[in-house]
C-alpha cells in the first residue's frame, strides 16, 4: 500500500496569502487603496471571538484593513442591521462578514439578507447561493470553506471534470455549496445527509469525497475506494487526556485507516481550515477590485 499523498492545508493557504498581499501592494501602489473586511460579533461565545481574532489577525498579515463591531449579546437586531446598513454604505468597507451563530432572539435570515450582495465575502446571501445553483450565472462570492476545498483540488491538480464526487453534509454553507461547485467543475455529483440508507455504498463509488457532517471519525477506510482524494472539513473535538487541553481536534474521516486507501486526503487540523481564511481574504481582494474596477 502506497500511504496517500497528505494534501497540506497550512502550506497552501500561506501560498494564496502570499499571492494576495503581492496583489494588494500592486493595488496599493496604483490606486492608493486597501480592502477593507467589516466583522460583526454579537454575544461573547468563546470560539467565535477564536475565529473573529483570527479572521482580524490574517487580514493584518496581508494589508486588508479590518473593521470590527463587538455587540453585547442583549444587542437587538435593529442595532445589527443598523451597523450592516451603515457598512454597506461605506465606500471603504468591501467585506462584511456577520460571525455566525446569533443569538437565539435574532432572525438569521433578516441579517444575511442584509448585507449588500456586493459585500457579501462569505458568500451566504440567497441570491449569491441560487446563483451557484444556476447555469449561466455567476455568484459575486462563493462561501468559503467549499471554496477552499476546490482550491485545494486545483491546486493539487486533482482532476475534477467527469469524475465521480460525493459530498456528506449539505448544510447551507458547506455541503450544498460544495456539491454546486463540484457540479460546476463538471463532476457528477451525489450528496450523502442524515437520511441517506447505506451511505458507504456510495461513497465507495467516488473518485472525490469532501466529508462536512461535524461526526468524528465517521468515515471509514472500508467506505473509500483505493485511489480516491479525501477533503476532510470536519472539525470535531474529542476528548484526549494526553493533550494539554485535555482534547484535540479529529475530522469526519478517520484519517488513520483512509491515508491507507484514499490517493490524497487532508489532515485535520491544517487541511480545510487554514483555506477557509485564506478564501475569506481572497473574497475580499476581489470585491475590492470590483469596486475600483481594478484589474
Ligand atoms: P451542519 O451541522 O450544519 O450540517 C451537518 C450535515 O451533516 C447535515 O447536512 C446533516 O444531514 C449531515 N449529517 C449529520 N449526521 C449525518 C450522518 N450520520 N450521516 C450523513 N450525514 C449526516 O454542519 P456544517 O456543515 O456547518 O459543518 C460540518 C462540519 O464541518 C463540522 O464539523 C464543522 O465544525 C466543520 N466546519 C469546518 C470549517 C472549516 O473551516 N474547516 C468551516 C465550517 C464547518 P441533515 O441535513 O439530514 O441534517
Amino acid at each position: 500500500d502506497v500511504p496517500a499523498k497528505i494534501i497540506d492545508g497550512k502550506a497552501t493557504a500561506k501560498d494564496v496569502r502570499d499571492e494576495i498581499a503581492a496583489e494588494i501592494s500592486r493595488m496599493k501602489d496604483a490606486i492608493g487603496i486597501v480592502p477593507g473586511l467589516a466583522v460583526i460579533l454579537v454575544g461573547d461565545r468563546k470560539d467565535s471571538a477564536t475565529y473573529v481574532r483570527n479572521k482580524k489577525k490574517a487580514c493584518e498579515s496581508v494589508g486588508i484593513d479590518s473593521y470590527e463591531v463587538n455587540l453585547p449579546e442583549s444587542a437587538t437586531e435593529e442595532e445589527v442591521l443598523k451597523f450592516i446598513s451603515d457598512f454597506n454604505d461605506d465606500p471603504a468597507v468591501h467585506g462584511i462578514l456577520v460571525q455566525l451563530p446569533l443569538p437565539c432572539h435574532m432572525n438569521e435570515q433578516n441579517i444575511l439578507n442584509a448585507v449588500s450582495i456586493d459585500k457579501d465575502v462569505d458568500g451566504f446571501h440567497p441570491l449569491n447561493i441560487g446563483r451557484l445553483a444556476m447555469r449561466g450565472r455567476e455568484p459575486l462570492f462563493v462561501s468559503c470553506t467549499p471554496k477552499g476545498c476546490i482550491e485545494l483540488l486545483h491546486r493539487y491538480n486533482v482532476e475534477i471534470k467527469g469524475k465521480r464526487a460525493v459530498v456528506i453534509g449539505r448544510s447551507n454553507i458547506v455541503g450544498t455549496p460544495a456539491a454546486l461547485l463540484l457540479q460546476r467543475e463538471d463532476a457528477t455529483v451525489s450528496t450523502v445527509h442524515s437520511r441517506t440508507k447505506n451511505p458507504e455504498e456510495i461513497t465507495r463509488q467516488a473518485d472525490i469525497i469532501i466529508a462536512a457532517v461535524g461526526k468524528p471519525n465517521m468515515v471509514r477506510g472500508s467506505w473509500i475506494k483505493p485511489g480516491a482524494v479525501i477533503i476532510d472539513v470536519g472539525i470535531n473535538p474529542v476528548e484526549d487526556a494526553d493533550s494539554p487541553r485535555g482534547y484535540r481536534l479529529v475530522g469526519d474521516v478517520c484519517f488513520d485507516e483512509a491515508s491507507k486507501v484514499a490517493s490524497a486526503i487532508t489532515p485535520v487540523p491544517g487541511g480545510v481550515g487554514p483555506m477557509t481564511i485564506a478564501m475569506l481574504l481572497s473574497n475580499t481582494l476581489a470585491s475590492a477590485k470590483r469596486a475600483h474596477n481594478f484589474k
